[in-house]
């Protein structure tokens, strides 16, 4: 279906379904196939100068991409009404980096959200900080006060909303519009929404960053990222991907176009068993509080009910009381959570986070150890009796 073709009021459920079938991508094939390729083979030198001239979504080198990767791109860009386009990298870090890159020079500062996921924050100060840029930290509810922050030398703000480890939802259109006032850039990490819960460029976003590896593969078998990019930014994103020769493999590619097509079934299953999980813990006394988007315990719930059109399935818990080894306890002889990074798949995953050594502007004062949840497809009652006997063990070592 061309862009021309596509009914403005078009549910995302269907664009899932339809986005990226471009016909010249698939021959004929439902989802379109994997094509390997380095070398491509011109007509005749006419040919190759030709497709030199852009080589957007025309074959021109391996590096540059197939149909396959076009085609996963294609159906992100759909997802995000108002994007201009969107490039795919190795990893959900790769798309971090290379984002970061394209908008930041020697002596740019960047304002940081300071509930950022680890690897971004260790980029600011790692890579970034040789390159001479400096990083400043916000707190994550700091909304319309971002303008306070931006200085001469502010060239890009950047956001993850909800944060993926303490869940604070941040005013994405708030920061945007002090952002834009000053000709900054603003990126924003949508891996927990995705755009069928949170359309990032139409909230003013300029470059929305997702690790596929989550959502989109959503099968734990791939690494995967994506950037897609506004107008405003897109010349800029493109440009510093192909010097620092960012691909993502078609094979990977294919798969993250394969999960694509379920993801909205996959979310809304997240979505309602994490909800009853959330819910369920909320009403146990060993639960100091649920960091869950959608529960009002949340920081900036009230933003995500403006803003958002759903929750996935990844939250965390305070507890109440207990100590290290306690926590231990309650997670190691969990029997449907496997204990392991990353999240998004179709698998329940938990994992201990310690938050306050990651923290400088503004201190993790939570009242207990927290615990993150990712809830997968199982049945949820099978999960909730899971955690009882967790909640259990954490109750007789804690005492
Ligand atoms: C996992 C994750 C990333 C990084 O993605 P990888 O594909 O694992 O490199 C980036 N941001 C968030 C919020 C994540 O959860």
């Amino acid at each position: 279906m061309s862009e021309g073709e596509r009914d403005a009021e078009q549910q995302p459920a269907t664009t899932l379904v339809t986005a990226g079938r471009r016909a010249e991508w698939t021959q004929g094939i439902v989802n379109p196939p994997v094509w390997r390729a380095s070398t491509i083979l011109y007509d005749n030198v006419a040919d190759l100068k030709e497709r030199q001239k852009d080589t957007h979504h025309r074959l021109y080198y391996g590096r540059r991409g197939t149909p396959t990767q076009w085609s996963l791109a294609d159906a992100l860009t759909e997802l995000e009404p108002g994007a201009e386009a969107t490039l795919l990298y190795p990893s959900g870090v790769a798309a971090v980096a290379t984002a970061l890159l394209a908008v930041l020079k020697p002596g740019d500062e960047l304002l940081m959200v300071d509930s950022a996921y680890e690897p971004t924050r260790a980029l600011c100060g790692g890579l970034l900080k040789r390159l001479g840029v400096t990083t400043r930290f916000y707190d994550p509810l700091v909304g319309a006060g971002i303008a306070g922050m931006i200085g001469e030398n502010t060239r890009a703000v950047f956001m993850e909303s909800p944060g993926s480890l303490t869940f604070e939802v941040q005013d994405v259109p708030a920061i945007c519009a002090a952002a834009r006032a000053r000709g900054v850039t603003t990126l924003l990490d949508n891996t927990w929404a995705t755009p069928l819960y949170f359309r990032a460029i139409e909230k003013g976003v300029d470059l929305s960053i997702l690790a596929c590896t989550k959502y989109v593969v959503g099968h734990s078998d791939a690494m995967l990222g994506s950037v897609t990019a506004a107008p405003s930014a897109w010349s800029k994103l493109r440009q510093t991907t192909y010097q620092l020769g960012q691909h993502a493999a078609p094979d990977d590619a294919w798969l993250g176009s394969r999960g694509l097509r379920t993801m909205g079934v996959r979310l809304a299953q997240h979505q309602a068993s994490a909800l009853k999980v959330a819910r369920w813990l909320g009403e146990q006394p060993e639960i100091a509080r649920v960091l869950h988007p959608a529960l009002p315990d949340c920081p900036g719930h009230e933003t995500w009910a403006r803003d958002f059109t759903g929750a996935s399935g990844l939250f965390g818990v305070v507890l109440n009381g207990g100590d290290d080894a306690a926590r231990a306890a309650l997670i190691d002889g969990l029997r449907l959570f496997g204990i392991g990074f990353s999240w998004g798949g179709f698998e329940s995953l938990v994992v201990p986070a310690d938050p306050a050594p990651l923290r400088s502007a503004v201190p993790w004062s939570a009242e207990g150890l927290l615990v993150r949840l990712h809830i997968g497809l199982e049945d949820p009652d099978d999960l909730i009796a899971d955690l009882a006997a967790g909640l259990a063990r954490f109750r007789a070592a804690a005492s």
